[in-house]
């Protein structure tokens, strides 16, 4: 007997994994939670059917989440992640030693939970004292905070489900008020390939490119998301991605990544002319 997960990525398209065991599965208050184990891409968290990670390809994702605003900054010390409770996103920061301080603000207790037993790959980041976790929804978190974070990661789901309020206009200006005066935020900005993605990843750039004074998208390569073609959000209140990009102080931390490089972090803000399009039809 064959064991297949698959998830529809369009009417038409769909994406299979073969699944040598189910690890675990349950129904939190917010989401089905599963983790599977696969010969391909290890093991793999899903939320309701749709692909979180795989520890195969998780690297590229979370190393370019942090690691290319942590190029821009000069002095981050505070840290706010929304979402992100497989660690992924915290394990890259921690390697930061002049980061003071991250929260994490993760909806789901149960998440965290099963993924501190079943995925040490990314939970591992979790040890560190740096790190403090509030179980609560990141709008709401959001909202009582002003001029107190140097950098927020929006590393949340899609835009439905519990993590629909996080691609709002008015989460966004709350991130805004958050931030110092030289603050970034980078959110995970959905696929540009297939036409629904695409809506979903207008409407959110729509709404930031309102509320931060730069905005820029950037690419990577994610086999495992729908398309492959993934977008990151760079929205700023000071620093420009590639005009602020210091490399020295970046390579001075000696921080090895196996995706992230210093050409790939301008060479990814260059995007090809479909996305430049539907990117301009909403800035305008
Ligand atoms: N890298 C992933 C992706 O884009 O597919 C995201 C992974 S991470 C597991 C996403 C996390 O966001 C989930 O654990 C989910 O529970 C959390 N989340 C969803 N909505 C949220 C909200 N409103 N506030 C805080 N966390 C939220």
């Amino acid at each position: 007997m064959e064991l297949w997960f698959t998830e529809k990525h369009t009417e038409n398209v769909k994406f299979s994994i073969k699944v040598d065991k189910q690890l675990y599965t349950a129904q939190s208050e917010f989401q089905r939670i599963d983790i599977f184990e696969s010969k391909e891409f290890g093991r793999f968290l899903t939320l309701d059917g749709y692909m979180m990670l795989t520890e195969k390809d998780e690297y590229i994702y979370h190393e370019m989440m942090v690691h290319v605003p942590m190029t821009v900054h000069p002095n981050v010390k505070k840290v706010l992640v929304i979402g992100g409770g497989d660690g992924g996103t915290v394990r890259e920061l921690i390697r930061y030693p002049g980061i003071e301080h991250i929260d994490l603000v993760e909806i789901d207790e149960e998440v965290v939970k099963a993924c501190r037993v079943f995925l040490p790959q990314t939970a591992c980041g979790f040890m560190d004292s740096r790190v403090h976790i509030h179980y609560d929804d990141g709008l709401k978190y959001v909202r009582k905070y002003d001029d107190e974070y140097d950098l927020i990661l929006v590393d949340s789901t899609d835009p439905f489900g519990p993590g629909e309020g996080l691609f709002t206009k008015e989460f966004y200006g709350n991130c805004n008020k958050a931030l110092k005066s030289d603050g970034i935020m980078v959110n995970q900005h959905e696929s540009p390939f297939y036409p629904d993605d695409a809506v979903a990843m207008q409407r959110a750039h729509k709404r930031i490119v309102e509320s931060f004074p730069i905005s820029k998208v950037y690419q990577a390569h994610i086999p495992t998301y729908p398309s492959g073609h993934w977008l990151f959000g760079f929205a700023s209140k000071k620093y420009h991605p590639i005009v602020n990009q210091d490399v020295a102080r970046w390579k001075a931390q000696g921080i090895k990544t196996k995706y992230y490089n210093e050409q790939l972090h301008a060479g990814a803000f260059a995007l090809p002319n479909y996305v430049e399009e539907l990117l301009e039809n909403v800035e305008k």
